[in-house]
């Protein structure tokens, strides 16, 4: 709360000592007021902080007419100075308050002169109105007190609404500017191309508004040079600096033209005057107008590039996520190339490779592979008895079951084909594949899968083994092999068992 009173204190010093500098400035030092800059703080106090700082408008204007009458070594307790004195203030503050309220209030510059729209329909004929109104009440006390105005009523109110409207144009967009962005001055440290421009604007007004005029073609005696430096900055730096220069220029041409110089020098000094406020004016309209357009166009470009940023990132997502999709798929169908669509075991292509890959490993390690073939008993009999897919229904049994007995990470249970089933298993030692087949041939026969077609009157499985040391060159068929004889073997010997292949063929393989 303490630190909120202290800023509108702070507010209430810095624009009121503004509005007494520039009038004091303005009567004293160039002792014309052909231009008005303390409406520009008037508009400025009232756009940024309401209707309250109308009082200090008021009061500031009382103050600024009473030293001037003071001035003039008048008597200040006269009713006539009483009436200029309350109407002027009065016509100061109600011009400054019909600003505010054609312009509505402003908090921000993306509200105001970064917006094309307000500065053409709000701010510009907020400050034609505004002079006229300030012009009406300060030109009428004199009318209402019989009091002539040199060259006629109406000449003076269009007079004083034009110098109060260019002070406003002039002044207010720097002070409003500056305070709604006050980190402005930070753009100033970036100087090089700004003295540039300091620069040229300096030599311009020397030669155009200053003593620098004789040596000038009357050609080239063409005011709106200025808009060179003026240009490049609305092009390259912030709205503050270009503000800055705007008044920058405005004091230039303002200077020279009381010294006697420049292009708007006439006979009769009030022409003298018109035109330097009309140029003056224009020129302040048209930067605002620039500054705000391209304010704009910076605006919308940031607005594309975000949008083209979220619309490249959305894209993105999509292929991410569809790359994921496709991921997913190939290894689905990698898995499905390498699975027996009705057991779920891995398929005889599966097995190849495996087989081929731990038998190489075991001849590089010289370590033993181990391999059980597994079929059906009377099988055909079976799928004639239940049919086929009964028939179907058993083999997937029987590889849930096989499934369980790769007990190893490393052991693969896999449909050789038809009603033949393998389990590869590495690094194995016959005791442990004899165990393990036994162990399996029970459980197979323990499911009781009923049979009519099989002596026993449930199905049951043989089963051949074989472990060998893979010897370089020689093939994993070998190990097929010799599993599938030791199976041929079992069939023979009377099925549900299991057989060992021949222990002289394992130890010397037949090639
Ligand atoms: P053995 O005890 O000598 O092995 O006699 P078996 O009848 O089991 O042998 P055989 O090779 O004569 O018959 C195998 C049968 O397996 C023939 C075929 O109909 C059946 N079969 C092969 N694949 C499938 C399958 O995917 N589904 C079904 N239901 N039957 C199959
Ligand atoms: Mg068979
Ligand atoms: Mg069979």
């Amino acid at each position: 709360m303490a630190g909120q009173e202290k800023a509108a204190k702070m507010r209430w010093l810095w624009f009121g000592f503004f509005y007494l500098l520039f009038a004091f400035i303005t009567m004293y030092l160039f002792q014309t007021i052909s231009v008005w800059p303390s409406a520009g703080v008037a508009v400025a106090a009232l756009l940024l902080y309401g209707y309250r700082m109308a009082w200090l408008v008021f009061v500031a204007s009382i103050l600024v007419v009473l030293v001037y009458f003071a001035s003039l070594q008048q008597s200040l307790w006269s009713w006539q100075v009483l009436v200029i004195t309350l109407l002027t203030a009065t016509g100061n503050t109600l011009g400054a308050a019909v600003g505010l309220w054609l312009c509505g209030h402003v908090s921000s510059m993306a509200q105001s002169f970064a917006d094309l729209q307000w500065v053409l329909k709000r701010f510009l004929p907020a400050t034609a109105l505004c002079g006229v109104v300030a012009a009406v009440f300060g030109v009428g006390s004199y009318w209402l007190i019989s009091l002539p105005w040199p060259h006629g009523y109406l000449n003076g109110v269009v007079n004083w609404s034009v110098s109060n409207m260019v002070g406003a144009l002039v002044v207010a967009p720097l002070l409003m500017c500056q305070q709604l962005q006050p980190g402005w001055r930070r753009s100033l440290r970036q100087a090089r191309l700004k003295l540039l421009a300091l620069l040229c604007l300096s030599v311009t007004a020397f030669f155009l508004f200053g003593p620098g005029q004789i040596w000038l073609p009357p050609a080239f005696l063409q005011p709106a040079l200025l808009l060179i430096p003026l240009l490049f900055v609305t092009l390259t730096a912030s709205p503050c600096v270009v503000f800055l220069f705007q008044v920058m220029t405005f004091l230039l041409v303002w200077v020279g033209t009381t010294a006697g110089y420049g292009p708007f020098i006439s006979e009769n000094p009030t022409d003298t005057e018109t035109a330097m406020q009309l140029f003056c004016g224009f020129l302040a309209a048209v930067i605002l107008v620039i500054q705000a357009l391209l304010a704009e166009q910076r605006r919308l470009r940031k607005i594309w590039a975000t949008e083209l940023l979220s619309s490249k990132r959305l894209l993105e997502q999509r292929v991410e996520e569809r790359t994921r999709q496709l991921s997913e798929a190939n290894r689905q169908l990698e898995l499905l190339s390498v699975t027996d669509a009705l057991t779920g075991l891995a398929n005889r292509r599966r097995f190849d490779s495996y087989l081929s890959a731990e038998w190489q490993r075991a001849s590089r390690l010289g370590q033993k592979v181990g391999l059980m073939m597994l079929d059906v008993d009377w099988f055909k009999n079976y799928n004639d008895q239940y049919g086929h897919l009964q028939g179907d229904e058993c083999l997937r049994q029987i590889g849930q079951l096989l499934r369980l007995g790769a007990r190893r990470a490393t052991d693969l249970a896999a449909r050789y084909g038809g009603e033949e089933f393998a389990l590869v298993v590495p690094q194995a030692e016959v005791s442990y594949l004899k165990q393990q087949a036994e162990l399996m041939r029970v459980a197979f026969a323990s499911l009781h899968i009923p049979h009519q077609g099989s002596p026993l009157g449930y199905v049951t499985v043989s089963i051949g083994i074989a472990v060998l040391t893979p010897m370089p060159q020689q093939d994993p068929e070998l190990l097929i092999q010799l599993a599938d004889e030791a199976l041929y073997r079992a069939k023979h010997q009377g099925r549900n068992q299991v057989v060992l292949a021949d222990e002289g063929q394992q130890r010397s393989p037949v090639q």
